[in-house]
C-alpha cells in the first residue's frame, strides 16, 4: 500500500517513480495538442446517451491496477477536451499556467488543511502573504485589512452578504435574518447575489436590480430612486454590490458615486451605510496597472492601448473604497480552479461571523496555533493561496501588466478588424475596452444598435434580431472544435418603442489565450465572415422561434 504514497524518507527511487509518472501525464497531453483547432486530438463523442452510458457502466474495480494504467484512462479524459490555443475566445476561461500549477503541486505534497495553521502552516503563511499583497496593489491599508481564499467570487459576494446582514443586526448568525434587509446589484452583474440571497434566506425578491447605462455600469441615480423606494416600503439596504468589471460586457461600476450615494441616503434616513462590495473578481487585476507610468510608457504599449488601459484604470482607482473585493485568480490571474481570493478592508469585520470556541471542539482556541479561519463558510480549505503566490512571484507586477496588455491590444485589434471587415457586425461594448468584445448582426431592415439603445425598435423587431444572432451563434457553435466563441443571451436592458424591455444577444470574442496574437486577427476575422455570410444568406429562410 505504501507505494500508492510519496515517500516517507524522500528517496530518489520513490521521487523517480513519482516523476515518471508525471512525465507520462505530460507526454500524454503533449501528443494531443492540435495548435490549428481548439480541442486536444482524440475521439470521443459526448453526445446521445454518453452520460447515461456512463451511469450504466460505471462501477469500481475490484482489482488494483498500476497507476501507468490508471495514468492511460486519465488520459482519455482528456480526449477532445477544449484547450487554450489561439482559437479559443469564449470566455473567461483562461489556461493554468505552469507557476500557477506548481504551487498547486506544493500544497499536494504535504497536502495542508488551511483552516487551522497547526494543520496547514505553508496555506496560513501563504494566505497572509498574497492578502498582504493584494491588499497594497489596490491600496487597502494591509495592516487592517484581511481575507481569505473561497470557492469562487460567487463564494466572495455571498460572503460579502454574510458580512452585510452581521453588520446590520449582529444577532442575525444566532437568531436569524431579518425580513426586512434588501440588497442591490445592476442588471448586469453576475447571478452570484440573486443566488446569495436565496442562500442566506432573504430570498431573490429582496434583491434590487438597478438599471444600467449604455456601457453597463450601474445607473447610480435609478440606484437612489431604488435606495429610496425600498426605505419608503420599510425596507433597510444592507448590501450593494459594485460590479467592477461585468463578465460579459467588462462595464465597470463607479464604486466612487456609489458609495457617495448610499452614505448620503443612509445619513438622511438615519440608517446604518450599506456593506458595499466590489465584484472584481474578473475586472480587479487591472489594479495592476495603479502604478504604472502611462506617461514615460515604460513596456512600450501602442497609444491606443495606453487610452484602453487608462480608460480601465481611472474607473478602477476608486476599489479601495469598497469594503471588500474580490480576485478570481483562476481567471486573470493565470492559476487553475479554485483560487479566488476574497478581500475585506476591515479584517475585524469577520469576527462578526466568527464561531465560539465551544463550537468548535476540535481545532483552534488553543494554546498552540495563531491561525483559525472560523469565520469561512468551509470548514477545511484546500491551500490554494499557494498557487496564488507561486503566481506573483513569477509573473511579478510587470509580468501582469504585459499579459492583460497583450490581451487588451489583441481585443483592441479585433475590434479595428470587426469594424473595417465585417460592418454588419456592430460592437455593443464599444465603450468598454478591455479583453472582450461583442458584436450583434442585423437582418436587412432591421434598426441598429443606436436605435436599440434609443428605445426606438419595437419588441418583435428585437426579437427577430436576437433570432438571428441565435443563428450565427448555432453557426459558430456547431464549429466550436475549429474556433471558439462565446455568446450571450443577456447584453444590456433595452426599453423597446412599444413600452417594455428586453435584453440584446451578442456573439463575444473574449481574448484569454496567451497565444492568440495580433498577427491571428486577420485570419480569426476572415472566419468570422464566412459564417456570417451564411447566416445572411440562410435569412430568406424563416426564423423559428426562440426557444424551439
Ligand atoms: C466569474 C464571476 C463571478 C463568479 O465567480 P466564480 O469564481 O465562477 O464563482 C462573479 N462575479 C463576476 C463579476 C465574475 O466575473
Amino acid at each position: 500500500m505504501q507505494s500508492f504514497f510519496p515517500s516517507e524518507d524522500g528517496n530518489e527511487e520513490g521521487r523517480m517513480r513519482f516523476l515518471q509518472l508525471i512525465e507520462q501525464l505530460l507526454k500524454g497531453v503533449d501528443s494531443l495538442k492540435n495548435p490549428d483547432g481548439v480541442n486536444l486530438h482524440g475521439d470521443k463523442d459526448r453526445t446521445g446517451s454518453f452520460y447515461n452510458d456512463l451511469i450504466r457502466k460505471s462501477e469500481i474495480p475490484t482489482d488494483s491496477m498500476p497507476q501507468e494504467l490508471v495514468n492511460d484512462q486519465l488520459l482519455k479524459l482528456l480526449h477532445n477536451h477544449p484547450y487554450h490555443t489561439k482559437y479559443f475566445l469564449t470566455n473567461i476561461l483562461p489556461m493554468a499556467s505552469i507557476p500557477g500549477i506548481l504551487g498547486m503541486i506544493t500544497a499536494f505534497l504535504v497536502n495542508g488543511n488551511n483552516l487551522w495553521d497547526v494543520y496547514g502552516p505553508a496555506g496560513a503563511e501563504a494566505e497572509v502573504r498574497v492578502i498582504s499583497m493584494m491588499s497594497k496593489l489596490v491600496g487597502y491599508d494591509a495592516a487592517r485589512s484581511g481575507g481569505y481564499t473561497t470557492w469562487g467570487g460567487q463564494g466572495a459576494v455571498f460572503t460579502g452578504l454574510r458580512l452585510a446582514i452581521a453588520k446590520f443586526a449582529p444577532d442575525a448568525p444566532r437568531s436569524g435574518v431579518p425580513g426586512n434587509f434588501y440588497a442591490f446589484c445592476s442588471e448586469s452583474a453576475h447571478y452570484s447575489l440573486f443566488k446569495s440571497m436565496e442562500a442566506t434566506g432573504l430570498g431573490s425578491n429582496h434583491l434590487i436590480k438597478v438599471q444600467t447605462t449604455p456601457d453597463s455600469a450601474m445607473d447610480v441615480k435609478d440606484l437612489r430612486k431604488k435606495l429610496e423606494q425600498v426605505i419608503a416600503r420599510g425596507g433597510i439596504p444592507i448590501y450593494i454590490v459594485a460590479t467592477t468589471g461585468t463578465t460579459d460586457a467588462m462595464g465597470i461600476d463607479d464604486i466612487k458615486e456609489i458609495r457617495a450615494v448610499s452614505e448620503e441616503i443612509a445619513q438622511t434616513y438615519g440608517l446604518q451605510r450599506p456593506h458595499l462590495h466590489a465584484d472584481s473578481a474578473l475586472g480587479g487585476f487591472f489594479a495592476f496597472f495603479r502604478e504604472y507610468d502611462f506617461a514615460a510608457n515604460p513596456l512600450g504599449f501602442q497609444p491606443n492601448l495606453v487610452d484602453g488601459l487608462q480608460h480601465i484604470q481611472r474607473k478602477m482607482n476608486h476599489l479601495p473604497l469598497a469594503d471588500s473585493l474580490c480576485f478570481d485568480f483562476q481567471k486573470l490571474g493565470q492559476t487553475p480552479y479554485l483560487t479566488s481570493l476574497f478581500l475585506v478592508k476591515n479584517a475585524m469585520d469577520l469576527r462578526l461571523v466568527d464561531l465560539e470556541e465551544e463550537e468548535t471542539p476540535y481545532v483552534g482556541h488553543r494554546g498552540y496555533g495563531d491561525y483559525h479561519t472560523g469565520y469561512t463558510l468551509e470548514c477545511s480549505r484546500m491551500a490554494s493561496s499557494i498557487a496564488i503566490y507561486s503566481a506573483l512571484l513569477a509573473f511579478g507586477v510587470k509580468g501582469y501588466q504585459q499579459l492583460l496588455g497583450q490581451l487588451v491590444e489583441v481585443n483592441l485589434a479585433f475590434r479595428e478588424a470587426l469594424r473595417a471587415e465585417i460592418p454588419e457586425a456592430q460592437i455593443v461594448n464599444g465603450d468598454n475596452p478591455g479583453v472582450v468584445t461583442l458584436f450583434r448582426i442585423y437582418p436587412e431592415g432591421a434598426d441598429g444598435f443606436q436605435a436599440e439603445l434609443a428605445g426606438r425598435v419595437s419588441l418583435a423587431s428585437i426579437e427577430r434580431t436576437n433570432r438571428f444572432n441565435e443563428r450565427l451563434f448555432e453557426v459558430l457553435g456547431e464549429q466550436r472544435d475549429r474556433m471558439f466563441f462565446g455568446d450571450t443571451k443577456k447584453h444590456l436592458v433595452v426599453s423597446t418603442a412599444d413600452g417594455g424591455s428586453t435584453t440584446l444577444y451578442a456573439a463575444k470574442i473574449f481574448v484569454i489565450s496567451p497565444y492568440t496574437e495580433i498577427g491571428h486577427v486577420p485570419e480569426i476575422v476572415q472566419y468570422l465572415k464566412e459564417n456570417i455570410v451564411k447566416v445572411y444568406e440562410a435569412h430568406s429562410e424563416p426564423l423559428e422561434t426562440i426557444g424551439r
